[in-house]
């Protein structure tokens, strides 16, 4: 691929290279054109900016903000963005078209795409981070819009900095507009059940495979690596189907109780000490956070960050089903060998779609002006998951590929159908 620029981040898998791999293997199933292959390989637009942000200490640091736009064919793009010290090109582009594939597969009418600025909100203060995103949004004016591209969280980023942004593009425009921006507080237009939406997704998707693969979720266990919004989520929501979850992980390591953690008290105490689960004593800490992916499970969800499965430590995975939380956590290369261990893999642009769906939701209501229940939303995101998993797993069964491929089909099918009824210049 001549476009593909090198990895910045050594001993790791570039996350465009995976995307594109699977892209690839997809496009040929397909019979995709070399036209489309070209408008669909390509971002329709990247922008990068520098934000000089004044320290709380008088100092001015310059960070860097990217917003990349994959696709508008389907509609206008979405995407969160993300707050983190590793954000680079190459991760956006990737974490963009796997947006535009996400909605494509549960049939939602965005475009993809993500933004990302790097920085480390750990280490700022409110202040310097309410500053940043507002200075990012302002460089982002043009490029936002709710008929445009519309902005969500993602990692290091919440309903706070939505607030933020939301404020920050309404004066600019001299109005409230709520649908530029979803994920956002209750308060301001946010919808309910989205704050949970991306694990409850995650939930769907694994109950759905789980009877593909009649494993019954009162016997199964299940490690959940991440302990942030999506993993907390997903924890909470199996074990309340049923599965006991015997390991679960956050940046400050990996705790395994075999008997089952309790999820509801590691939640509260997280909650209570400064967001990590360090000192958590409802389960024994591993030695390496590492091995959470390599204990002997039925179920695993990584859903924390990209790359975790990869060559180096596919082999030692015991789960018979991966269910992916976290967007990008599977390495391109670990895909074949998932493949023959007889593995079932849903996908990322599957698994964690709930989110997007959700905010979808928002979106409609903002638009709207008007309401809806908690009830309705998750009757509605549910099926929706449901739905896109039963389609994807009759793909598979049709192309006779993994439940990834078959994922990446589905949506290429879609975006690429949609390209040619609008056409280009
Ligand atoms: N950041 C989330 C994701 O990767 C949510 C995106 C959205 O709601 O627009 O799916």
């Amino acid at each position: 691929m001549a476009y593909i620029e090198p990895a910045p981040i050594k001993d790791k898998e570039n996350p465009l290279e995976s995307m594109m791999e699977r892209f690839n293997i997809a496009a040929e199933k397909l019979g995709l054109s070399n036209e489309v292959y070209n408008v669909l390989k390509n971002p329709a637009k990247q922008v990068i900016v520098s934000l000089p942000i004044t320290m709380d200490d008088g100092r001015i640091e310059v960070f860097e903000g990217i917003r990349v736009i994959h696709s508008n064919i389907l509609g206008p793009a979405k995407g969160g963005i993300r707050f983190a010290p590793d954000v680079h090109l190459d991760e956006v582009r990737a974490l963009a078209a796997w947006m535009t594939w996400k909605c494509a597969v549960v049939d939602i009418p965005y475009g993809g795409g993500k933004g990302g600025v790097k920085c480390n909100p750990r280490e700022m203060s409110r202040g310097e981070i309410e500053r940043l995103m507002r200075a990012y949004t302002t460089a982002m004016i043009d490029v936002f819009g709710p008929d445009k591209d519309i902005p969500a969280p993602d990692m290091g980023t919440g309903p706070r900095e939505m607030a933020w942004l939301m404020d920050q593009y309404s004066k600019a425009h001299g109005m409230t507009v709520n649908a530029v921006v979803t994920g956002k507080p209750l308060v301001l237009g946010g919808s309910l059940g989205r704050t949970e939406a991306t694990g409850r997704g995650v939930m769907v998707s694994a109950l759905a495979a789980m009877q593909k693969l009649k494993i019954n979720p009162f016997q199964a266990t299940c490690a959940v690596q991440g302990f942030g919004n999506v993993g907390s989520w997903a924890a909470q929501l199996l074990e309340e189907r049923g599965l006991k979850i015997t390991a679960i992980s956050d940046i400050s390591g990996a705790y395994q109780n075999e008997n089952g953690i309790d999820i509801q008290a590691a939640i509260q105490y997280r909650d209570g000490n400064n967001g990590t689960l360090e000192g958590f004593d409802g389960a024994e800490k591993l030695s390496d956070p590492m091995e959470l992916l390599e204990l002997d499970v039925d179920v695993l969800v990584p859903a924390a960050v990209e790359d975790v499965i990869t060559i180096k430590n596919v082999d030692k995975i015991k789960a018979k089903l991966i269910v992916e939380g976290a967007n990008g956590p599977t390495s391109a290369r670990a895909d074949a060998i998932i493949n023959e261990k007889g593995i079932m893999a849903v996908p990322d642009i599957l698994a964690n779609a709930g989110g997007v769906t959700v905010s979808y939701f928002e979106w409609v209501q903002n638009r709207l002006g008007y309401k809806w229940t908690a009830e309705r939303v998750n009757r509605r995101s549910d099926r929706i998951m449901k739905d896109a998993f039963d389609h994807v797993y009759e793909a598979s069964i049709k192309y006779d590929v993994p439940m990834r491929i078959a994922a990446y089909i589905v949506a290429i099918d879609k975006v690429a159908k949609t390209y040619t009824f609008r056409g280009g210049f």
